[in-house]
């Protein structure tokens, strides 16, 4: 079973209220099982809603608001979702794919906090996870 993001699928969750839709994707789906999540909706958060960046150890939105909280929340009921599907299948967690740069999704490089479109290495808080648990995780850009 591989995890995938919501808004690859073309689910409206992304923060502006639209998706990411991605073919590639789609058609990886069309062949494989999987278990589409999005954290940020998990963690309480709207679509749409302010758009969010790490900064240092926070996670605050364009408005200065710290929603790292919600973010944090909704990585850990996103894995926790994750564990109790791959349980309820009897199949193990072979991979994820999701969306690049995102402070929840973003796998190797992210936005900086300054919202210019600058990147800097690193994870989205749900990458994180399941990179802690050997999890490979690729991005859209990369199938
Ligand atoms: S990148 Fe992740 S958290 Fe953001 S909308 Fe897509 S699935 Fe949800």
């Amino acid at each position: 079973m591989y995890v995938i993001s919501s808004c690859l699928l073309g689910r409206d969750c992304k923060y502006n209220g639209g998706n990411n839709r991605n073919q590639a994707v789609l058609d990886f789906c069309r062949e494989h099982s999987f278990c589409e999540v999005c954290p940020e909706t998990a963690g309480g958060l709207t679509a749409p809603r302010a758009p969010a960046e790490r900064q240092g150890d926070r996670i605050c939105d364009r408005d200065g608001k710290d929603v790292t909280e919600a973010f944090v929340q909704g990585a850990q009921k996103s894995w926790d979702h994750v564990l109790a599907e791959a349980r309820r299948r009897c199949e193990e967690v072979e991979g994820a794919i999701l969306k690049a740069k995102s402070p929840s999704c973003g796998c190797g490089m992210i936005y900086d906090g300054s919202f210019t479109g600058t990147l800097i290495p690193g994870d989205g808080c749900f990458t994180a996870i399941l990179k802690e648990h050997g999890i490979k995780v690729n991005t859209e850009k990369e199938i």
